[in-house]
């Protein structure tokens, strides 16, 4: 991918809602590319910040009632033009009166003029706030992505060991979190190592599980919304299965192309082993 391509899908990418390939295809580039990585991290700084701001549903009707009043301002802006001009021109003696008027016309417009701009600027917003995924399933698109990656960069373990003794000690001092490094191969899930991923922002731990041929990466988060004793969730995208649970104040999110049972049956083996 060049930087023109990237710049034109940078919008759509920062929303999460760029497709697997495209999302793989960006962060290689963006690996690469100071310019480009810079671009990015600019608009999604502007897209956090908005998104931090208070936001509140539009209530019924607001649609109307925001066509209704850029009409009005529309036609205040034009009969704001069309008034004032023709009376004061004639009035050659009296300059100072000429050109407080036209100062009092300048406000005027400009007046209106902002208060169209502020109402269009709103409804933009608001369409745009309108179209964003929700925070659940962009986090769900990020690590199908990561879980992906994880298998086509040849970067599926740092630390590659059935032992729980040697992987939950390798994240000290890497991340904030000491992940439930568990081995779980009496139940047909055997540890094979751990990862550093990037998650959301952040540094993230990953715990990499085989069952059969499958692989499962299984994502370790800090609870953030989610409460202590929620029920595992399951859910679909491009082709991955996911389910997510919280347990010890950590929120786990397990993730392969295995299927939905397959991952119900690490999650019980899973909240029944781990501390
Ligand atoms: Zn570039």
């Amino acid at each position: 991918m060049d930087c023109k391509t990237l710049a034109s899908l940078l919008d759509v990418y920062v929303d999460g809602e760029t497709d697997l390939t495209q999302t793989l295809l960006i962060e290689q580039h963006l690996a690469d590319c100071v310019a480009c990585k810079a671009r990015k991290q600019a608009l999604a700084d502007w897209r956090a910040m908005i998104r931090k701001a208070a936001y509140f549903p539009a209530p019924a009707g607001l649609r109307e009632r925001l066509e209704a009043a850029l009409q009005g301002s529309i036609e205040h802006v034009q009969i704001e033009i069309a008034a004032p001009i023709h009376k004061t021109v004639p009035l050659l003696p009296s300059m100072p009166r000429v050109a407080r008027r036209h100062r009092h016309f300048g406000q005027r417009w400009m007046a209106g003029f902002a208060s169209v701009a502020a109402l269009l600027l709103f409804a933009l917003n608001l369409n745009w706030y309108l179209r964003q995924p929700n925070a659940e399933t962009r986090l769900a698109t990020e690590l199908v992505a990561a879980h992906v990656r994880s298998q086509l960069a040849a970067h599926l373990t740092d630390v590659v060991s059935s032992d729980q003794h040697t992987v939950k000690p390798w994240f000290n001092g890497r991340i904030d979190i000491a992940p439930p490094a568990i081995d779980l191969a009496a139940q047909g899930y055997a540890l094979i190592g751990g990862r550093l991923d990037y998650i959301a922002g952040h540094g993230t731990a990953a715990l990499v599980y085989r069952h059969h041929e499958h692989v499962l990466n299984v994502f370790v988060l800090p609870a953030g919304a989610v409460p202590a004793d929620a029920k595992p969730e399951a859910s679909s995208l491009q082709g991955f299965h996911l389910l997510r649970w919280a347990q010890s104040g950590l929120v786990l999110w397990v993730i392969s192309d295995a299927s939905e049972s397959t991952l119900q049956g690490f999650a019980e083996a899973f909240k029944q082993t781990a501390p």
